[in-house]
């Protein structure tokens, strides 16, 4: 008998598509040349890190004795950090944050597991919106809560608020959203906002209980064309925003972000302690001090968000021309493209097999007849995809 856990052996059999791509890309690079395989599968930032972040890092390590940096701290992390990134936000969104309403995490994905440790119980529901980033589930599971689907809503891929409505009921404990929107590249307006907190105010009453909603924001900065992300916990109380420093400074790996819990949300400070607590027995104990002292001083320093409208523009073009629809991204660093056939998977491996392009299927997001592609690559590599496109097209006319 194995000594995986049965929860394991799912997930190992259902391990992320986007993952095992981004594994075959780097495969495909030996065998083929690395310029001859279009890897468009994975968000991992291309743009360089604002040399201000490595320059903190350095002055951290020259500022500090080691006792200073390198010991353990409150699990929220250092009131210095969460005190500036509070007013930070309060500075950018006429917010009212004290430092005890932010918990430094592990980046986004630690901050919407550690919210979904305090929230969930076993049979809770929590909502998300098709098509989401498929790791919500795995997060939601984790603590014996159900995922319960939104369906897609295409062609603009706004969340109908009768779906929404039809998808809460009183297990309902809390809803994800995730603006700008991986894998759409779409930024819900403020009237989108609007509705959606208009929805859950109604459900809250119907139903005689707190609804949560987790705002994962770890594309706020990636905006095109002047759109303004709508600042979520300003239309509703009862938010917990989770953001990340990933995307918008290019530190993936360096893993740092956080939980913002509104003041005004209902036990928003018994939240916060749990949130502490649900850190430290998530095994993360808190994020990483060196991290914590060198954000503060980077908090206003963002990667070169020309870089990827550039990307954007170009590719559009391409599309266009190949005849191929897509979904006109205002935001993060994904395009959203309809397939010709209905079967994203079939298009997704034609792609892969035959041009080199590794294009993930929408299924892996909930939504079947689309293919995402991340253009957070090298400018050169979508100007030499686009004659691709227009053959891998061609084929199904
Ligand atoms: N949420 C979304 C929608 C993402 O696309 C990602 C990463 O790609 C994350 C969360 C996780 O971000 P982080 O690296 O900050 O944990």
């Amino acid at each position: 008998m194995s000594a995986i856990s049965k929860a394991m052996e799912k997930l190992m059999a259902n391990s992320s598509v986007l993952r095992t791509m981004f594994e075959e890309g780097k495969q495909m690079a030996v065998k083929y040349g690395k310029e001859n395989v279009f890897d468009f599968s994975l968000g991992n930032p291309s743009t360089p890190t604002p040399p201000e972040f490595n320059d903190a890092i350095r002055q951290v390590l020259d500022e500090n004795d080691s006792f200073s940096l390198h010991s353990y701290m409150s699990n929220a992390g250092y009131e210095e950090t969460r005190a500036a990134i509070a007013d930070d936000l309060n500075k950018r969104f006429g917010s009212h944050y004290g430092f005890k309403d932010i918990a430094m995490t592990v980046g986004a994905a630690n901050a919407i597991v550690a919210a979904l440790k305090v929230l969930t119980d076993p049979g809770d529901e929590v909502v998300v919106f098709a098509p989401y980033f498929l790791e919500y589930g795995n997060y939601i599971s984790n603590f014996g809560a159900v995922t319960t689907v939104v369906p897609p809503n295409p062609p603009t891929f706004i969340p109908d608020p009768e779906e929404f409505r039809n998808a809460l009921n009183e297990r309902t404990k809390a809803v994800i959203i995730n603006n700008p929107n991986n894998p759409t590249g779409i930024v819900y307006s403020e009237d989108a906002i609007k509705e959606i907190a208009a929805v859950l105010e109604e459900a809250q009453k119907k139903y005689g209980h707190s609804i949560y909603l987790i705002t994962d924001e770890p594309y706020r900065e990636l905006v095109y064309d002047g759109v303004q992300v709508p600042f979520i916990a300003g239309y509703y109380r009862n938010t917990l925003m989770a953001y990340s420093f990933s995307k918008a400074m290019s530190v993936p790996g360096e893993r740092i972000g956080y939980l913002a819990v509104s003041p005004d949300a209902d036990e928003a400070d018994r939240i916060s302690t749990g949130l502490g607590i649900a850190i430290r027995v998530l095994g993360c104990v808190n994020e990483p001090s060196l991290q914590q002292k060198a954000i503060v001083k980077v908090l206003d320093k963002f990667t070169d968000v020309s870089v990827y409208d550039t990307n954007r523009k170009i590719l559009m073009a391409g599309l266009d021309k190949a005849g191929l629809e897509y979904v006109r991204p205002d935001g993060a660093f994904y395009l959203f493209v309809k397939t010709p056939t209905e079967d994203d998977r079939e298009f997704s491996e034609r792609a892969k097999n035959k041009y080199h392009m590794l294009l993930s299927p929408g299924s892996a997001f909930c939504c079947p007849g689309y293919v995402r592609i991340a253009y957070c690559v090298a400018r050169d590599t979508i100007e030499r995809a686009l004659p691709l496109f227009e053959q891998l097209a061609e084929e199904y006319r």
